[in-house]
């Protein structure tokens, strides 16, 4: 029987054991642990790969989110639009914020949709922040054309988008400010909690600079109010080094859904996500979500064949948790997203998979239906 675990968080560390022993090694004996050169480097080198002005390490995708609203006077009185079909993390920085975070559903591709964002447009929104999803970038013409008619800002959650792209263009430099996560099991994950927030505006850098490290200025001097969000220096040199071999992962991660994509299209029961070749998209499969009929049943039958996926959010899109004040029979007009939350599933997406692995994912979805 395989065993094929969703996740291999130890493989991240087996695939490159020598080079991350050493650089430890180095990083540590230099003593240089909080905003060093690494950090500097990574920062360089993150902003070249995703050609964007500036790239700036933070401690992870949330603080990003946070520091960006705030970076941008969002907060009492403001409504942010934002996916439903998202972690809760991004409505979590629209409220902390002090902010309130409206939801969109999701169109065809399960990203949010342009469309029904428009119709949460009020006096009181001021920003649109969509989450580039799955390791997929939103179409971005139409967020921004919706943007541009009601006077919005853009901002996007791009946790799960490293190297997703529009139009050539990457997930995360489209809107005032983009953000990434370092999170162990996302595209480009690091030995702990870290993150990025991405900008093309000198100012905006400014402001997220001082609110990532206590408000102070480069001569240490404190000129405004701000928190603790640095990216540690250690993992920014794990980081360079992950994103110098980032383009292989890249074009596995297309393979794998590739072959996905060939076995599951057309299938009656099953609606893949958009597949590898997909006109003005570029997609990174950070995840390769679908959804299924009979999702639960499919769910335990790969479990009995030792192949383990996951429920993304836990089954919860935000406008769900009724302990945040929404629940389903609360919020209902949502049906796009209540539509695939009945039937979504994650399947494995991930270096550490062999094209047998994949093949036997394929074998036992298929086998269910049979
Ligand atoms: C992971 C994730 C976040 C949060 O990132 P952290 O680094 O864990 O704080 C936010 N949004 C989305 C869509 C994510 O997947």
């Amino acid at each position: 029987m395989p065993d094929i675990p969703f996740f291999n968080y130890p493989a991240i560390y087996k695939r490159y054991e020598a080079e991350f022993d050493a650089i430890f090694k180095d990083v540590c004996s230099r003593g240089a642990y909080i905003l060093q050169r690494d950090l500097e480097e990574f920062e360089t080198d993150l902003a070249g790969f995703l050609d964007v002005k500036h790239a700036l390490g933070v401690a992870d995708g949330t603080n990003a989110m946070f520091i960006g609203l705030k970076a941008h006077d969002i907060g009492p009185g403001d409504e942010v639009i934002v996916a439903s079909h998202t972690y809760i993390a991004t409505a979590a920085a629209v409220h902390l914020v002090g902010a309130t975070p409206v939801f969109a559903d999701i169109g065809e591709d399960y990203m949010m949709s342009a469309a029904d964002a428009a119709k949460r447009v009020t006096p009181k929104t001021k920003a649109i922040m969509p989450t580039q999803l799955n390791g997929r970038c939103c179409n971005m013409d139409d967020i921004q054309a919706l943007a541009d008619a009601h006077d919005l800002l853009v901002f996007e959650d791009s946790a799960q988008g490293l190297g997703a792209r529009f139009k050539g263009q990457c997930a995360g430099t489209f809107g005032r400010f983009g953000t990434l996560s370092f999170y162990p099991a996302k595209l480009m994950g690091c030995f702990g909690d870290g993150g990025a927030v991405m900008t093309n505006d000198d100012e905006v850098a400014e402001k997220l600079k001082l609110w990532r490290d206590h408000g102070r200025n480069d001569n240490g001097e404190v000129v405004a109010w701000g928190t603790n969000s640095r990216l540690d220096n250690l993992q920014a040199a794990f980081l360079k080094f992950r994103l110098g071999t980032y383009e292989e992962d890249v074009a596995r991660r297309r393979q794998i859904a590739g072959m996905y994509e060939a076995a599951f299209r057309g299938h009656d029961k099953l609606y893949p996500p958009q597949g590898p070749s997909d006109g003005d998209h570029f997609d990174v499969y950070q995840n390769y979500e679908m959804a299924a009929e009979d999702r639960d049943r499919l769910r335990a039958a790969l479990a009995d064949q030792g192949i383990r996926t996951i429920i993304q959010w836990g089954g919860t899109p935000v406008h769900w948790f009724d302990k945040l004040g929404y629940g389903r029979d609360k919020v209902t007009d949502l049906p796009k997203t209540d539509w695939f939350f009945d039937r979504c599933l994650m399947l494995p997406m991930h270096m550490a998979l062999t094209d047998d692995d994949v093949n036997a994912v394929i074998d036992a979805v298929l086998g269910h239906y049979k």
